[in-house]
């Protein structure tokens, strides 16, 4: 094969989608499909122990086999471990790379990526590439509709503006154990294609979800000061589903807006609700987080009356 058709194979697909936001132009997102990424979740799961098929040769079962045997110690760390995370980053650097040559990882780790590529690539990679590149496509058109106005929206119920730099999304077949996730800074979001509830129009209320986390903070710091002010023990992912709901609600909104009136949140959708925050928590965060939404309170004066409905 030449170098040109694995180039091909390979694929360098960032995208960009420039919204208006305000009265400037932006780009929110950038959009990558990168091979060395998809493997590296991919071998992550397999060393889950969840069943990957394909019709591999007795040599390429063997390669494999031995692949995912070495990533087994990283599968059980968590991805926000430090080196996980400099892992994430260093691989999203490979992008379009023919191999991992000055990629500043383990070396054995290394190798095992390098050798496992031609039998990812052969058996995997197209389908997951396709997968995230229809991702990608259905979810262009609906930040040009949408996105300059959930923009302004999002960043203003967190009293922030969007960063100067478009925040990376790459796209992998499978993500993290609970799906799309967000590090930073800096700020890095990985989307798993193959999770149906995340397309169609979910995958922009997600897109805006995982945006947050960049200005989550001022929530966990909010609700744990007036946790102690009040002396209120509350439920550990408050502040979780706060965010869920600030950009659950704000996408509907902005759906309504333009007739699309069918549109249910993604939490309320997965039931995530009452595991997260407790029987009846949506109800409180509606009645005194709502005005924060829409501008008539302040972040403390509205995660203090929140905090106060736990006691
Ligand atoms: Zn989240």
């Amino acid at each position: 094969m030449t170098l040109r058709a694995i180039a091909l194979i390979l694929g360098v697909s960032a995208s960009v989608v420039t919204v208006t936001v305000g009265a400037q132009s932006s780009t929110l997102f950038t959009f990558h499909s990168n091979p060395w990424i998809n493997l590296h979740f991919f071998v992550r799961v397999a060393a889950r122990g969840v069943p990957v098929q394909a019709d591999l040769s007795e040599q390429e079962r063997a390669v494999w086999a031995a692949g995912v045997e070495f990533y087994k110690p990283y599968a059980a760390r968590d991805l926000f471990d430090q080196e996980l995370l400099d892992i994430k980053w260093a691989l999203r650097g490979a992008e379009g790379k023919l191999s991992l040559e000055g990629v500043a990882i383990d070396s054995r780790l290394r190798a095992t990526l390098e050798r496992l590529m031609p039998i990812y690539q052969k058996h995997w990679w197209p389908a997951h590439d396709r997968a995230n590149q229809a991702w990608i496509a259905a979810v262009k058109p609906l930040i040009e509709r949408h996105g300059g106005a959930l923009a302004a929206a999002v960043t203003a119920v967190y009293g922030a503006a969007w960063p100067s730099e478009p925040m990376p999304v790459d796209l992998s077949w499978v993500g993290g154990p609970s799906g799309a996730y967000s590090t930073g800074p800096p700020r890095h979001i990985i989307m798993p294609s193959s999770d149906a509830s995340l397309r169609g129009n979910a995958a922009l209320e997600i897109l805006f979800h995982e945006a947050s986390h960049h200005w989550g903070i001022v929530l966990v710091s909010g609700i744990l000061e007036a946790g102690k002010q009040q002396a209120v023990t509350l439920p550990p992912q408050l502040w979780h589903s706060v965010l869920f709901y600030t950009a659950g609600e704000l996408t509907t909104r902005e759906f309504r807006a333009h007739g699309i009136t069918d549109y249910v949140e993604y939490s309320t959708r997965a039931n995530l609700y009452t595991p997260m925050c407790g029987a009846g928590c949506r109800e409180k965060i509606i009645e005194h987080w709502t005005p924060r939404l829409d501008g008539k309170r302040s972040i403390d004066e509205a995660l203090t009356a929140l905090v106060g409905s736990f006691k």
